[in-house]
């Protein structure tokens, strides 16, 4: 079965979707990952080697009684100690079998935890764009699917793939001991079984990282199906969606099946290899028995200890190809690593609050520029109002000045440091983007505001609630500020209240500027005005970039910028506008007539 695009082109970059780590990145963290638990790492192969000696005891006390039992030699003392040597022996393997089990549980877990705390890390360091061009959904099924199939092959593929090794390694020299002619019987099964190994990890390793990258685009596709509902129902582009999901999904299934077809041929291949020394070693085994180049007891081992053997082979090789999920798993969660971040330097503080966008141009695709040379000052404290067609720019230029996007040309600087090369968090402490996405977040109402500051008291979580008029609410809460809300919570927040979560945190964050994104376009109706006054008492005394998509937030402002095509039109106070009879007083008029 051929796969649906040629193995050598799964791993080309795509400029759509998160990178996935090379082979080196892989190394690299492979390496560190060993390094920081190799304590536990030891104890497992420690603990194994002593079960897997136990279970060495096994043949031997019985390959010892056939002999005697045939010399006439058995007696019942020495039938009953060899029982009882084979008893302990068991009792051994068990105990320490169960203690490598559970260590390696737990080294899986310390593993994994090591893992997911490095990804959600780096990911909340990525550049917005590149999440946002590579969609939520690709991140999303980084962090669920592709952590629980890691977690699988974390928790117990590594685990079981030590525990097998040191089996096969020891039942080997064991046999090798006992009965070096028959140990050579395995020489037979190496050349089908390395023979099968590379045919089928030439293929799956690739095949498997395009299945999950497959499986990550139905997911991204759905999810931003979902959450275009209502454009896609605008524009009719429902069965263009769903076809592209059939695609999508058509695309998936290709690799499943071509992954399934690689597994059904490697592992009857794997079996068949197996058969092989068993047949030989009783075969070769009667033969030298009866030429008496070996001994019964020789015999009788050699043949318990190759039967022995194919089990921890077995299970190495198919742990081993679980190994390969979470091997393209793991790839797909160090990917982030492989996106770079912008060089920012820390000791750089702005001086001053005024803000200053010194002919930026930017572009969400290269060579397509959605603003051109824009050049503002706004003052600290002013009221400034960016007004516009749909689809000028406003937006983009809000984002850009509250640092979720760096210009491809120019720089927007606060205070005389420029935004994009301060940090993120220095960033938000200057200035905050406020748009009609607000988030409660699963935890209590202290944790959802401490994001914004950890080190507030709850005084300081009180009073910034007072500010947005939500303290009554709150204090009437079972718990108080420990009231668990959120998905699944004990209490539900109405939509207002969590807008005002929303605009607390940004009281407690306390940026001096803020840009405001259709921030109160989506307000309950009935709870409008009571929340436009918390959003009021937010605003006092900061400077604020309203992008306004109704006419009468940019009246009130103490200038308003028009932006049309990504440049700057015309700028002055509401009165100076309508006096100009230009653009602005067009759209003042159309809106005023509309209204
Ligand atoms: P509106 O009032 O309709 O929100 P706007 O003036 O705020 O419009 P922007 O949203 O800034 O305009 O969009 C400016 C241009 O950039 C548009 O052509 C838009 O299609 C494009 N654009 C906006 N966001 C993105 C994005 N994330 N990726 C690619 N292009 C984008």
């Amino acid at each position: 079965m051929q796969p649906p695009i040629p193995l050598d082109q799964v791993d080309r970059p795509n400029a759509t979707r998160l990178p996935v780590a090379g082979a080196e990145t892989l190394r690299t963290h492979s390496r560190m990952l060993l390094l920081r638990h190799r304590r536990p790492l030891i104890g497992l192969v420690l603990l194994q080697t002593v079960a897997a000696l136990a279970a060495l005891a096994g043949p031997l006390v019985l390959s010892r009684a056939v002999e005697q039992v045939t010399d006439s030699t058995a007696t019942t003392t020495s039938i009953n100690i060899g029982a009882a040597l084979f008893l302990g022996a068991l009792l051994v393997q068990t105990l320490f079998t169960g203690m490598a089990r559970m260590r390696g549980a737990l080294l899986g877990e310390s593993v994994l935890a090591d893992l997911r705390e490095d990804f959600v890390a780096r990911a909340v360091e990525l550049p917005p764009s590149t999440i946002e061009s590579a969609g939520t959904g690709d991140l999303v099924t980084r962090t669920t699917t592709d952590v629980d199939r890691l977690n699988w092959a974390v928790r117990h593929a590594v685990p079981e793939i030590i525990i097998s090794l040191v089996t096969v390694l020891l039942v080997l020299i064991a046999l090798i001991i006992t009965a070096p002619q028959l140990a050579a019987t395995w020489v037979l099964a190496i050349p089908p079984i390395v023979f099968a190994v590379r045919w089928y990890f030439k293929r799956a390793p690739r095949a498997y990282r395009a299945e999950m990258g497959s499986y990550s685009t139905v997911n991204s596709d759905i999810a931003e199906t979902v959450d275009a509902g209502r454009t896609i129902e605008t524009y009719r582009l429902g069965a263009r969606r769903v076809e592209r999901t059939d695609d999508d999904i058509r695309t998936w299934v290709s690799w499943e099946r071509y992954t399934l077809s690689l597994r059904t041929i490697f592992f009857p291949s794997l079996e068949a290899a197996y058969v092989m020394p068993l047949a030989a070693v009783l075969a070769l085994g009667g033969y030298l028995y009866a030429a008496d180049v070996i001994s019964l007891a020789q015999m009788t081992a050699g043949v318990l200890y190759t039967q022995m053997l194919i089990e921890p082979v077995d299970l190495l090789l198919m742990w081993f190809d679980e190994l390969q999920t979470g091997q393209a798993s793991l790839s797909r969660l160090l990917g982030v690593h492989e996106v770079s971040i912008p060089e920012t330097d820390p000791t750089i503080d702005p001086h001053g609050r005024d803000i200053s966008v010194d002919d930026v141009s930017f572009g969400y695709r290269e060579g397509r520029d959605v603003l051109h040379g824009i050049n503002l000052v706004i003052p600290a404290g002013q009221r400034l109002a960016i007004v516009g067609p749909s689809g000028a720019g406003k937006s983009t230029l809000g984002r850009l000045m509250a640092g979720v996007h760096a210009p491809n040309q120019g720089s927007i600087d606060i205070g005389g440091a420029s935004l994009a090369s301060m940090p993120t968090e220095k960033v938000r402490q200057h200035v905050a983007l406020v748009t009609q996405e607000h988030h409660v977040f699963v935890g209590s109402v202290r944790d959802n505001l401490m994001l914004a500051r950890t080190d507030a008291t709850d005084d300081d979580i009180w009073n910034s609630l007072a500010a947005v008029d939500a303290a009554e609410w709150a204090r009437a809460l079972v718990d108080g500020l420990d009231t668990t809300v959120g998905a699944g919570g004990s209490v539900k927040l109405s939509p207002s209240q969590a807008q005002q979560i929303a605009l607390a945190r940004l009281v407690l964050a306390d940026p001096h500027t803020l840009v405001l994104d259709e921030a109160t376009s989506l307000l309950d109706p009935r709870a409008a005005r009571h929340l436009e006054s918390s959003l009021a008492a937010v605003l006092k005394g900061r400077t604020v970039v309203a992008i306004a998509h109704r006419l009468h937030t940019a009246h009130d402002a103490d200038r308003i910028v028009v932006v049309e095509d990504g440049r700057v039109s015309e700028s002055g106070s509401h009165d100076e506008l309508v006096a100009a009879d230009g653009a602005y007083a067009a759209l003042w008029r159309s809106w005023r007539d509309e209204g």
